[in-house]
């Protein structure tokens, strides 16, 4: 191997500054480069939301998740697996634990930026040289990349011996990710499929009665489907429509449905963990003198949001037989007219076209520019598998790099 190869990655989020650190791990001499005034921002917006790194589900699910781009991310993901990733926080100093749901995160002790922190110095002890405010411009020659340095204002050239673009995708803009890289891979005819919202809220036409009656609140404990899909959940009702783990699962879904016509229906299970027998025995009974709303509250433990949300979206059916009114309870219609702006989502669907990608992750059209992390066209739904594949993405791009120059 022609040790001691330069090799520089541009954007310090988490796929590029893994793929840095087993750069250097594998004695090449690394340079990162950064448009922000600091690295790894997004990585610690996600550290605000609960900081799950990745999960504890089986291989064959875990890899599931990746919906049709399964197969690269199996190999992706054996090799860099969750055990991996567990080990890697480990030896930085940050433990993990596995929560009820699976999910993987780091100690409650480890604050978000203390794990950023601890990474940043291992790269420095490893000696990669970080250099923030440096936004990549494009591409030039055959294998140069074009820069600029935000503190000084100078344009110039870099000319390494090998490149890894981890960019990110196209939301949280103000993380960095902003999906302005797209026109520079343009200008070389590399082809990328159009961003567009993943794991995002919705949009819902509520009546005005509802905004103001309902305004925030949350449903515990509720399965909502989307097609032949059911995610089990906490879903959160909102002024515009709504937001929550299971709905971020099914914008893929939802996503396609849209595409095809002006609304989409989601239906909501408000007791998944009743049987069909047992949710019309409670409903029968239902005395003619009580009020449905109390009824609702005391026997089914379904709270105010909830008779609001019935009488919004099935009026008609409220005074039907408990059969029929199990069944709505069941399926409760929400029609969902668009998904919330790209910005808000928690990732982005699209990016760079598979096509124009080696098994390595290397451009077809640059030998020796290889990708990883959101800036590809993947998505995967929250729960540890965004930053899970975002580190595999990243070790598997370092791996095609170091092969490259051997
Ligand atoms: C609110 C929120 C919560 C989240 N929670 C979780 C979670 O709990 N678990 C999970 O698995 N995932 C979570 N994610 C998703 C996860 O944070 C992202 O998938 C991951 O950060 C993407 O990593 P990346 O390295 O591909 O890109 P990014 O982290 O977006 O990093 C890309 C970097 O490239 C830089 N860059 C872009 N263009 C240029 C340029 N031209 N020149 C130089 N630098 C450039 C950017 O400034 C940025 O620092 C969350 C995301 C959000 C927004």
């Amino acid at each position: 191997m022609a040790l001691s190869s330069f090799v520089a990655v541009i954007g310090g989020g988490p796929a590029g500054l893994l793929a840095a650190q087993r750069l250097a791990e594998a004695g090449h001499r690394v340079a990162v480069y950064e448009a922000q005034a600091t690295v790894g921002r997004k990585f610690l917006v996600a550290g605000h939301g609960g900081f799950n790194l990745t999960n504890a589900e089986d291989t064959s699910a875990f890899e599931s998740r990746y919906g049709h781009k399964q197969p690269e991310f199996s190999g992706f993901l054996r090799h860099f697996s969750p055990t991996d990733l567990r080990q890697w926080a480990s030896s930085l100093g940050i433990d993990t634990f596995v929560g009820t749901s699976g999910r993987i995160f780091p100690l409650k002790v480890h604050k978000p930026a203390d794990v950023l922190r601890a990474w940043v110095s291992r790269l420095h002890d490893l000696g990669v040289a970080v250099h923030t405010r440096h936004r990549w411009l494009g591409f030039a020659g055959t294998n140069g990349l074009h820069l600029r340095d935000d503190t000084t204002g100078r344009d110039f050239d870099l000319f390494p011996d090998a490149t890894v673009l981890a960019l990110g995708g196209a939301s949280w803009s103000k993380t960095g990710s902003d999906g302005r890289w797209v026109a520079a891979f343009e200008q070389i005819g590399v082809q990328s499929v159009p961003f567009a919202p993943s794991n995002c809220g919705v949009e819902v036409a509520w009546s005005p009665f509802f905004q103001t009656k309902v305004g925030r609140a949350p449903l515990k404990n509720i399965a909502l489907h989307c097609g032949t899909q059911r995610v089990r959940g906490e879903l959160l009702l909102t002024e515009y429509g709504l937001e929550g783990t299971p709905v971020y699962a099914l914008s893929a879904c939802l996503r396609a449905a849209l595409a095809s016509s002006t609304s989409a229906l989601l239906h909501l299970d408000l007791k998944p963990d009743l049987s069909d027998g047992q949710l019309v025995a409670k409903l029968q009974k239902l005395p003619s003198s009580r009020s449905l709303p109390d009824f609702l509250r005391q026997t089914l433990r379904l709270g105010p949001p909830v008779y609001t949300l019935l009488r919004e979206v099935a009026p008609n059916e409220l005074v039907a037989t408990p059969e029929a009114f199990a069944r709505l309870l069941r399926n409760v219609p929400l029609p969902v007219r668009a998904l919330r702006p790209l910005d808000e989502a928690i990732s982005s669907a699209g990016g760079v076209a598979w096509t124009e990608l080696t098994e390595e992750l290397m451009l077809h059209r640059r030998p020796g520019t290889f990708l990883a992390g959101e800036m590809l066209d993947w998505e995967a739904p929250t729960g540890g598998y965004l930053l899970q594949g975002c580190f595999s993405t990243g070790a598997w791009a370092a791996h095609g790099v170091i092969r490259w120059l051997s």
